[in-house]
């Protein structure tokens, strides 16, 4: 079992139109696959995500050169060490070092993990809400109304990039249209104080079917949101971008969210993720992975989900959604995996027990020019 050779699969895709969030606009899309073969020829793939040129420069002179040569069943000293270097390379690595021994194995990753305890994942459909367009707001509900039709039983939409104003009459409108059909959460990413995200509960009051809070505040500020989160009408949630399991302990032991949310490939390691999963049933508190920048660690969040015990006894409420990108985004289409009324079906099969559309990555691959 010694790594020989890796394959890079850098993917960019150009948005029609622009796209975003609180922080800004999105213009386009890109991704970082890479598959890594054994001498016996078995093959796992991995993802991860950052500049391609830094990404394409880091494999080439880094990851590729420690890599080969090296023993599939060290993984957890191989991760580690990347991690040192580059957290979400690192998460790749890990993915893909998993999904060989799974296959080695014979088994799926479930399996591998200690098996299923549920064949069907709930996800939620998760909007970039804002365009560069006066009619954002029609635009939006028109995408939500569209979800809504095809499913979907709960969805994030954005706050906090416009007055607040301008925001609460989206989520007005939005409630009127789809709000006895599904239930909405509401993402301002990072962008309140204390004294603003408290003005939502006027909202809140008449929506009780609302889903949760997601970072009103910037997430280092425990105090802040545990006072928050004692007053707000609605559950709070966070944690997508926070990299170290001491953090998630911190904001846990502050009280600061009813809801974590870390991302599978922000921790280092598909591992240190399922901690986290597992710290959060130790600790009572809600976990609803974070997946919007990538197909491969989604699929890994749903295998991950479909193997954690429930949080709630409640029938229909025992495990927690996964948040499923959208948006204009061409990569959605390049794993075989598509959510059914607002629910995904864990493949079955060795390893992952799905294939890359190899035509697709092709199609998708970077042309090794700048952009921003
Ligand atoms: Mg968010």
């Amino acid at each position: 079992m010694i790594i020989q050779q890796i394959d890079t699969f850098p993917l960019f895709y150009r948005l029609k139109e622009p796209y975003g969030d609180a922080n800004g606009y999105k213009y386009y899309r890109s991704c970082y696959l890479f598959r890594i073969r054994t001498q016996s020829g078995m093959e796992g793939w991995g993802e991860c995500i950052d500049w391609l040129p830094t990404l394409e420069k880091g494999f080439r002179e880094r990851i590729i050169p420690f890599l080969v040569g090296k023993k599939i069943t060290d993984r957890a000293h191989l991760v580690a060490t990347i991690q040192k270097w580059h957290k979400r390379i690192a998460a790749g690595v890990s993915m893909a070092l998993t999904e060989i021994l799974a296959k080695v194995a014979g088994l799926s990753v479930c399996d591998l993990w200690g098996g299923k305890r549920r064949n069907v994942v709930p996800v939620y459909a998760s909007f970039q809400s804002y365009s560069n367009h006066d009619d954002w707001i029609k635009s939006s509900i028109t995408k939500v109304e569209t979800a809504a039709k095809a499913g979907y039983k709960q969805m994030k939409v954005k706050v906090g990039g416009k007055s607040f104003r301008e925001d609460a009459n989206h989520i007005s409108l939005l409630e009127k249209s789809v709000g006895e059909q599904v239930q909405i959460a509401l993402d301002a990413n990072q962008s309140y104080d204390l004294f603003t995200a408290l003005k939502w509960n006027a909202l809140f009051e008449k929506s009780p079917c609302s889903l949760w809070f997601e970072e009103p505040l910037p997430v280092q500020n425990n105090s802040d949101y545990s006072l928050l989160r004692s007053r707000c009408l609605l559950p709070i949630a966070g944690g997508e971008n926070i990299q170290k399991p001491i953090q998630f302990i911190s904001n846990i032991q502050a009280g600061a969210f009813d809801i974590i949310q870390p991302d599978p490939m922000h921790l280092g390691g598909i591992d240190s993720f399922r901690d986290i999963l597992q710290l959060a049933r130790y600790q009572k508190v809600r976990v609803s992975p974070h997946t919007f920048d990538g197909i491969l660690s989604r699929l890994y969040a749903v295998f991950a989900q479909s193997c954690l015990p429930a949080w709630s006894k409640m029938k229909g409420e025992e495990i927690e959604s996964v948040e499923w990108d959208v948006m204009e985004n061409p990569f959605n289409k390049l794993l075989p995996v598509e959510p059914k009324q607002g629910t995904v079906t864990v493949p079955v099969g060795i390893g992952i027990g799905v294939e890359f559309d190899e035509k697709e990555l092709e199609a998708y691959r970077w042309d090794g020019s700048s952009y921003s």
